[in-house]
């Protein structure tokens, strides 16, 4: 049927074999950037469409929304000088390396990190970016322009280290700025890239990177500037018991006392990892509304600890997750963390406490409103048209009886179709418009080429 005049396409992703919805077993309609309606299990869409597509291969879930990484790591993935430590001892290995990043491996290494996220299902990628060189000074345009140029979803946070091992800080000068030029270069971004609108495929957030290399003026500002833009506030904290250690002994509080005399308490806030919170601790958190991106993957690599993901729900905090940078994953797999998710959280709460079902709705729904966003996250009527779709064809799949359950507990990895707003980005297990082998080949010589060696 041809597409009426000045009307959006309609398409009918029909009669899935699985679908994470409710009165949703006939498949979704999707209508320009949106889904326009559920289509209950042996009915048809309320009005006639244009395209069908037939999922009676695919499990359908939303697409997942990534709340934490550091693309430019994906340069240095099991490095020698870092494999095997915990956090602080691997910071200050890797801190040695990074400072010889270059505008060209930058590029790579954020076309690389979303190629990948999307490939896992992921649709919409939040990206802490904290290294600001010489030469690198607009990494945030970089990879909002990457982003658009592969079509997904980006939530890129302008983040910064000011204090530096002079002062009491973690990283060396070399990798500090100040914080006024920092301030400046955050209100750049935001006016250039930041859209608050519902459906806005680009978001900026501040995230100044931790207590432990920035000022606590720039906390204070940087939440200034957040109110003033409409934007979110996103830093690590509640990672190590090294940091709170180091808290303590520099600024005599432990890290959340920290954040709320910054006046970071609030629900603008996002956290990476929120491990290390006392009953008390978990309680302020959830009643501020301050979100937590669960890191899994990246917490039993560093052996940082296990988040307490739902005492802080059941305490008002959104969680979602996060794949972490990929020198502590060291893959952008999200579907992965999905997995980890589900077998750390049964260690903590046990094997009844913690389904697939929860696992997914942390990485949908959950990441959602850790970033504030109440129009992705959930195949629901007027929720934007991302969707991921996996097949089950793999030998791993093989006498998998509940599909959904399948997905999770016998360890998808790549998605076989990826929608974001309304278009196909991933089609055969593909992304579209990109050659992903002369990607791998490009990336990897120069990742070998800066940072090979000690
Ligand atoms: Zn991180």
């Amino acid at each position: 049927m041809p597409v009426r005049a000045g009307q959006a396409t309609r398409l009918w992703i029909r009669d899935p074999l699985a679908i994470l919805a409710e009165d949703a077993g006939g498949g979704l309609v999707v209508e320009g950037t949106r889904i326009a309606e559920r289509v209950p299990a042996g009915a048809a869409p309320s009005a006639p469409v244009d395209e069908t597509f037939e999922a009676g291969r695919h499990v359908v879930i939303p697409g997942l929304v990534n709340t934490h990484h550091h693309f430019f790591q994906t340069l240095t993935r099991a490095h020698p000088r870092a494999i095997n430590k915990p956090l602080f001892p691997w910071l200050r290995a890797l801190y040695g390396v990074w400072d010889r990043i270059t505008p060209e491996a930058f590029r790579l290494a954020s076309r690389l990190a979303y190629t990948e996220l999307l490939l896992s299902g992921c649709t919409t990628a939040g990206d802490h970016h904290y290294l600001f060189p010489k030469g690198l000074e607009d990494a945030v345009d970089v990879e909002v322009e990457e982003a658009r140029a592969i079509g997904i979803r980006a939530v890129v946070t302008r983040g910064s280290m000011s204090l530096s091992d002079r002062d009491g800080g973690l990283p060396p000068a070399c990798l500090t700025q100040d914080d006024d030029a920092i301030l400046a270069d955050s209100e750049r971004v935001l006016n250039l890239f930041h859209d608050p609108r519902p459906g806005a495929m680009v978001q900026v957030g501040l995230a100044p990177c931790s207590p432990f290399n920035v000022t606590k003026r720039l906390m204070r500002e940087s939440a200034r500037l957040a109110e003033t833009h409409d934007c979110r506030l996103h830093t690590h904290l509640g990672e190590t018991l090294d940091e709170d250690a180091y808290c303590l002994a520099l600024f005599g509080q432990r890290p959340v006392d920290y954040l709320e005399e910054v006046g970071w308490l609030g629900p603008r806030t996002w956290l990476a990892h929120g491990i290390h919170f006392n009953d008390d601790e978990v309680r302020r958190l959830g009643a501020a509304g301050v979100g937590i991106c669960h890191c899994p993957t990246s917490n039993m690599t560093l052996a940082s600890g296990r988040c307490r993901t739902c005492d802080l729900e059941r305490a008002g905090s959104p969680v979602g997750l996060g794949v972490d940078g990929s020198a502590s994953n060291d893959s952008s797999n999200l579907m992965e963390g999905v997995r980890h998710a589900l077998m750390i959280n049964r260690l903590t709460y046990g094997a009844e406490a913690v389904t697939h079902l929860d696992a997914l709705r942390w990485a949908s729904e959950g990441s959602a409103r850790c970033l504030g966003r109440g129009d992705i996250g959930r195949i629901a009527d007027g929720f934007e048209a991302d969707l991921a779709l996996f097949t089950l064809d793999e030998l791993r799949f093989s006498g998998a009886h509940d599909p959904l359950a399948a997905l999770v507990l016998c360890g998808a990895h790549r998605a076989d179709r990826v929608m974001v707003a309304g278009t196909w980005r991933v089609v055969d297990g593909h992304p579209v418009g990109l050659d992903a082998m002369r990607l791998r080949e490009e990336h990897g010589r120069l990742a070998l080429s800066l940072f090979g060696g000690a």
